[in-house]
C-alpha cells in the first residue's frame, strides 16, 4: 500500500480532493448567509476523514498545497457570485495554521488574492488557536495582510484551547466560531449554557459575528436564538454538500423567505 504522504501527492497531483459546502444559517430570519468549504477526498466508496491526513500533510508541508487549491477554489466561487448581483453569501475556508505561519505559502495566498479584489470582500478564513503559536504580534501582523485586502478572519473552535481574551482584542478577528462540544451540551450543563451566554454577550460588546458549530436539535436553536447568537451551521440545517446543491439550497431558501415576506 502507498504510504499516506505519497497517497496525498497523487491525489493533488490527479486533482482527486473536492470540496463540499455547508451552509451558515441567520438565526433571526432562516436565510442561508455563506458557506464553509470542507476538505473531501474520496476513498473506498466513501470520503477520508480529513483529520486523518490534514496533520500529515501539516508535518510534510504539503498542507500549503492543498490551502493553496482550496482557497483559489473558493476564490472561483465567489467570482461566480459576484457576477450575479443578487449573491452576496459568503464563503468560509480553513487554512492551517502552518500555512498562515509560512512566509513563501501566505504570500501565494496573498498573490491569488491580489487578482481577485470582489471576491476577497465575501471570502473568510477560518483559523485555529495553533495559528497563535508564533506568538500574538507575529499572527497579527500576518492576518492584518489578509484582512488588508477584505478578507474577515474567523477564530475556529473557539473556546477549545486557551481561548486567551486577549485574542479577542489583539487579532484582526470578525468572527467567532463556538466549538459544537458546547452546542452539545444545551439541555444538559447550565455551565455550558452560561458559557455560550457569556461568548455571545462578549462578542456583541467587542462587534464580532458569532456562527454556532455543530447544531444538531431544535432544543439548541431555541436556545441560540433565544440568546441572540447571529448564526448556526450543522446536520439540523444541512450537511456539507457539493457545490451545486448548494446552489439549489440557496435558490430554494431565496424563494421561500421571498414568500414569506409576500414579496
Ligand atoms: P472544522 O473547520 O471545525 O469543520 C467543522 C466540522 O464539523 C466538519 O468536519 C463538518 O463536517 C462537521 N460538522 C458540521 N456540522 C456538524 C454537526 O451538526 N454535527 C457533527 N458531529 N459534525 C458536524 P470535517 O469536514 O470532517 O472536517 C474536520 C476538520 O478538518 C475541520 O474542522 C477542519 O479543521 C479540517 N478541514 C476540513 N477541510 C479543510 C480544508 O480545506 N483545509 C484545512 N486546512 N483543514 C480542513
Ligand atoms: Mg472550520
Ligand atoms: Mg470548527
Amino acid at each position: 500500500m502507498l504510504d499516506l504522504s505519497t497517497a496525498i501527492r497523487r491525489a493533488l497531483n490527479e486533482k482527486q480532493f473536492q470540496l463540499y459546502y455547508q451552509p451558515h444559517v441567520a438565526l433571526d430570519s432562516d436565510r442561508i448567509a455563506g458557506a464553509e468549504a470542507l476538505l473531501r477526498w474520496p476513498c473506498c466508496q466513501s470520503y477520508m476523514d480529513p483529520m486523518q491526513y490534514i496533520p500529515l500533510a501539516e508535518s510534510t508541508g504539503q498542507i500549503h498545497a492543498i490551502d493553496a487549491w482550496v482557497f483559489s477554489q473558493a476564490l472561483t466561487k465567489l467570482q461566480i457570485w459576484r457576477q450575479r448581483k443578487n449573491a452576496d453569501q459568503f464563503l468560509s475556508i480553513n487554512v492551517s495554521s502552518k500555512t498562515i505561519n509560512n512566509d513563501q505559502a501566505l504570500n501565494e495566498l496573498l498573490d491569488m488574492a491580489g487578482q481577485y479584489p470582489d471576491a476577497c470582500r465575501l471570502l473568510v478564513l477560518e483559523i485555529t488557536e495553533t495559528a497563535l503559536l508564533g506568538g500574538m504580534d507575529q499572527a497579527a501582523r500576518r492576518l492584518q495582510r489578509l484582512k488588508g485586502l477584505g478578507i474577515r478572519i474567523a477564530l475556529d473552535d473557539f473556546g477549545t484551547g486557551y481561548s486567551s481574551l486577549n485574542y479577542i482584542t489583539q487579532l484582526p478577528l470578525q468572527l467567532l466560531k463556538l466549538d459544537r462540544t458546547f452546542i452539545q451540551r444545551v439541555g444538559h450543563s447550565s455551565t455550558d449554557e452560561a458559557v455560550i451566554r457569556l461568548v455571545l454577550e462578549m462578542a456583541r460588546a467587542v462587534g464580532h459575528q458569532v456562527i454556532a458549530e455543530g447544531v444538531e436539535t431544535q432544543k439548541q436553536v431555541s436556545f441560540l436564538r433565544r440568546h441572540g447568537c447571529p448564526m448556526g451551521q450543522g446536520y439540523f440545517f444541512h450537511r456539507p454538500m457539493p457545490w451545486e446543491d448548494l446552489e439549489q439550497v440557496i435558490a430554494e431558501n431565496a424563494a421561500r423567505r421571498s414568500q414569506k415576506d409576500g414579496r
